[in-house]
């Protein structure tokens, strides 16, 4: 059995009933096999593989809160500290009720390999609860992040561990969040990024992630010849990355004509009113139905009457910035069939592992999470930045770089994929070139 299989075969026994983490694992470890194979002896030695796929810290703690009708209530949680080779640990913090330590950890794991590639000094984490923010009054809402911190704060730290925003975690959430690490510690330093703008956070941080993805998606596509402009778009989800996503596609000229939520989707044939978007999701929290019965061009599909999502609909590019594996190989097969040109995803692993392959093999461009999506972790780091310099930059000097990083991740994993006789295979290029700078890193610090 070779080095890269053992290792597999040792997560999946090691870390029994987390089929996300199995997941996430062997998509990376698969596509290192050339790598590694070069270097097989002293990694084996090192145990590089085994200390890359094993997080160096994991905290499960329980949050205890009162509820508006004074009844308590427990929230398990979880910090996975994954791996400091280049920098503090790094990540946000999703509050879903699918929460739990195997989401955790493949979330923490594809982190490392984000932030490598970012270029920029910070390690891997993630964390998060199963308390669902949704339905619960604002009060109830800060009595759980109040709780969540009072334990957290013991192993955060501007120069230790950053966490931030993720799936349920937005600019309420950071706020309490930051209030209470700063009532215990009597610090007030960087240790949330997408803080709010008045306490400390970054111009351009809410609109990274999508904003990031376009500017990735779009080079990727120049790269092979083809404008993003007048190119029709399918976008699922509709929070932070599909928000900012939809606006910047607009911008660059592209026609973005679905967005979802988890129980129903929009298909406008006149494109998506952005404004209209914010309105619904951002500011009243509401379902996609009322921005279907706001806008005449719209209609709603609801998923479980339907049995069906927005990938039906024919695209050219399909952007996934919902959740982890909602676009599977019967989704891939139904772009496909429609000539979708490109698939980049926003969310983390939103593909499945059989629909990527699928996508691939039909000559689909394809941008992985951990490179397309980069630029909301990238965006932290610079508000991270400004924290240390106690200066806020200009949304336009926040923007010009984030468009840089994309852009030279793009061309790091395109050449990164060449070099390996792997061309064009950017899942292969993202992971290779994100595990180079960390394995060196972990080598170079000794047995730790
Ligand atoms: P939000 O909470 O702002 O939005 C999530 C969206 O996805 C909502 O529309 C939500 O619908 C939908 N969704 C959530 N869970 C499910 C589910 N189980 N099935 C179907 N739809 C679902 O999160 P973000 O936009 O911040 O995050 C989206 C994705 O992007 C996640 O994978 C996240 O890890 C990733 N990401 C986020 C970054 C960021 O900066 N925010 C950075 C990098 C990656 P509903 O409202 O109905 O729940």
């Amino acid at each position: 059995m070779s080095y890269v299989d053992e290792v597999f075969q040792m997560v999946v026994e090691k870390n029994p009933a987390q089929p996300e983490f199995h997941q996430a694992v062997k998509e990376v470890l698969d596509s290192l096999r050339v790598v590694i194979e070069a270097n097989e002896e002293a990694y084996k030695r090192d145990a590089l593989l085994e200390r890359l796929v094993t997080p160096e810290r994991q905290l499960l703690f329980r949050v205890p809160w009162v509820d508006d009708n004074g009844q308590v209530q427990v929230n398990n949680a979880y910090r996975v500290q994954f791996n400091s080779a280049i920098g503090p640990y790094k990540g946000g913090i999703r509050l879903h009720p699918s929460v739990n330590l195997g989401i955790i950890k493949f979330l923490g794991f594809e982190q490392i390999f984000k932030n490598s590639l970012t270029g920029l000094p910070i390690g891997g984490g993630k964390g998060g609860s199963d308390f669902d923010p949704k339905g619960k009054s604002d009060r109830e809402v800060m009595a759980f992040c109040q709780s969540f911190m009072t334990e957290l704060t013991k192993y955060i730290g501007a120069d230790t561990d950053v966490p931030a925003g993720d799936i349920g975690t937005g600019a309420r959430e950071i706020g309490y969040m930051y209030g209470q690490y700063k009532r215990l510690t009597g610090l007030y330093e960087g240790v949330l990024t997408g803080k709010g703008l008045s306490y400390g956070g970054s111009l351009a941080r809410k609109e990274a992630t999508g904003y990031g993805l376009l500017y990735l998606t779009a080079e990727m596509l120049k790269t092979n010849g083809i404008e993003l402009a007048g190119k029709t778009v399918a976008i699922s989800g509709s929070g932070n990355v599909a928000i900012y996503a939809c606006q910047k596609a607009q911008q660059l000229g592209a026609k973005v004509v679905t967005v979802s939520d988890s129980t129903g989707w929009i298909y406008d044939a006149e494109g998506i009113d952005v404004d209209l978007l914010r309105e619904v999701k951002e500011v009243k929290r509401a379902r996609l139905t009322e921005y279907a019965a706001a806008r005449p061009s719209a209609e709603y599909h609801d998923k479980k009457a339907e049995g069906n999502n927005q990938w039906v609909v024919k695209v050219d590019v399909a952007l996934p910035c919902a959740t982890q594996n909602e676009l599977n190989l019967e989704d891939a097969k139904n772009l496909v069939a429609n000539g979708v040109i490109a698939v980049a995803e926003g969310a983390n692993m939103p593909t499945t592992a059989e629909a990527t392959e699928y996508l691939q093999a039909n000559g689909v461009l394809f941008a992985p999470g951990k490179a397309a999506n980069a630029g909301g972790v990238a965006t932290s780091a610079l508000e991270m930045s400004q924290n240390s310099e106690r200066l806020s930059w200009t949304f336009e000097e926040v923007d010009s770089k984030l468009q840089t990083i994309m852009v030279n991740i793009f061309h790091n994993l395109d050449d990164a994929a060449k070099k390996y006789g792997m061309e064009g295979n950017y899942v292969a290029g993202a992971n290779i070139a994100g595990f180079l700078k960390v394995a060196e890193a972990m080598t170079a610090q000794g047995i730790v």
